[in-house]
């Protein structure tokens, strides 16, 4: 039974959890997801603090202060940051002080430096525009007891950032998920046994440095269990090896051709099959099950097929282990550069290169569309998608495309 290409992906991922926690030093965190709820068990800042290197004053002393008729105040002393004043300050004082040191009691305001004459002992203060100014207070940024960042957050840079500064140096996260690539044909064989390539026997198992590249981008292991020929005692024997995984993904011998048999050998371990073949193009052939507790999808071998499966199917599956809330890449309107033409009823997704252009993005075909094609790919940064009931777009028509990562949004221009 063929399933488009949405209930492909429900039916996926409706069995599909977050892993396990574990804890992990702070530093080791980034791109890890957050499996606690973090209270902060201080008050940031901890206490009331200059923004600006000046004196601290009363507004009330500084009010008439201008240019014409400068207020002259004594210094009581200096603060630097990570010193505390000794002094209160009363009317008619002014004590110097630093970015990020404690306001003295008594100060309402800090008179920016470059608005004075920078005197030590004595300050002449020349403008009042910061009067009740540049005294950040305690506890602006996080009170005791607020919640810093809760669980499901991915750990950026300033996620880091903001656990560090209230102490939480180990971080409870989800356990990266551990996923199994085995890779399936009696014609594969990887880039050590080139010359077998080069005599014109072989051809190089790139799908296991698509996938496995693949399976690291989303933020996961790799466990390499190689490449098997088209025997299934051998593919059997070798499948003990993803015991302990996550995830196992296999590629090749999911079709129909006389030597594919992928879906034989996991039905004969027992696996669950809930899944074979999506009304799409490319990877149309695909199987998903369940071995025991171990999701098991089963990509086709052609190269582009199986990157493609993998983006829409994999990755989303590997996210949701890892426990992030936003699985699935984002597609976004472009616009058609040329005719798209689709030759069958599926749901097409065709390797593009969006250009941002003044009109907005529009798309352009990689050239042709073969699943064997893998340098399309390797030129596409999406994928637009052409459903099945639109067998023609034409040039300047809006489809919708799935951006390919980060590079997507890269640009060559410093357009701030
Ligand atoms: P299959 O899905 O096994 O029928 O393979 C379909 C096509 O993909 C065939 O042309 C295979 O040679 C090719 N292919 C299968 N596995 C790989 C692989 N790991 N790397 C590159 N090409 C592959
Ligand atoms: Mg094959």
């Amino acid at each position: 039974m063929a399933f488009t290409v949405k209930e492909a992906s429900d039916r996926i991922l409706s069995g599909i959890r977050s892993l396990s926690t574990e804890t992990v030093a702070l530093r080791d965190a980034l791109g890890r997801v957050l499996a606690e709820d973090v209270r902060s068990p201080i008050e940031h800042p901890p206490w009331d603090n200059s923004s600006m290197d000046g004196y601290a004053v009363r507004a009330a002393d500084v009010a008439a202060a201008s240019e014409a008729t400068p207020v002259i105040l004594p210094v009581l002393e200096t603060v630097r940051a990570g010193q505390r004043p000794t002094r209160s300050l009363s009317s008619g004082e002014a004590i110097r002080i630093m970015t990020g040191a404690p306001v003295p009691n008594g100060a309402d305001t800090v008179i920016r430096v470059e608005d004075t004459d920078a005197g030590e002992t004595r300050v002449s203060i020349h403008d009042a525009r910061d009067a009740l100014r540049n005294v950040r207070p305690r506890g602006e940024d996080l009170r005791v007891g607020d919640l810093v960042l809760a669980h499901g957050h991915t750990l950026g840079p300033a996620q880091i950032g903001v656990l560090a500064s209230v102490g939480h140096a180990r971080v409870v996260v989800h356990r990266r998920p551990r996923v199994a690539l085995l890779a399936s044909g009696d014609e594969l064989v990887d880039v050590d046994q080139f010359p077998a390539v080069l005599r014109g026997d072989r051809i190089v198992s790139s799908n296991t440095y698509t996938l496995g590249a693949s399976i690291r981008g989303a933020g996961a292991e790799v466990v390499e269990l190689g490449i098997v020929p088209d025997d299934p005692a051998a593919y059997k024997e070798r499948l003990t090896d993803a015991r302990g995984c996550d995830l196992l993904i296999t590629s090749g011998g999911v079709s129909v051709g006389a030597f594919d048999f992928t879906k034989e050998v996991l039905q004969s371990l027992g696996a669950q099959l809930h899944l074979w073949r999506v009304l799409m193009r490319p990877g149309a052939p695909l199987g998903f099950g369940m071995l025991g507790d171990m999701p098991w999808l089963g990509l086709p071998g052609n190269p582009v097929s199986a990157m493609v499966t993998f983006e829409l199917f994999a990755r989303p599956l590997i996210r949701t282990q890892r426990g992030e809330r936003d699985v699935f890449r984002r597609t976004i309107e472009v616009r058609a550069g040329e005719d798209f033409t689709i030759g069958a009823p599926l749901t097409h997704f065709l390797r593009a290169i969006v250009d941002w252009t003044a009109d907005g993005p529009q798309a352009t075909l990689t050239g042709p569309q073969g699943s064997g094609l893998l340098t399309s790919m390797s030129r596409a940064n999406a994928l637009v998608i052409v459903p099945p009931e639109r067998p023609v777009v034409r040039a300047g028509e809006a489809v919708r495309a799935l951006m390919l990562g980060e590079a997507a949004l890269a640009s060559n221009v410093f357009d701030v």
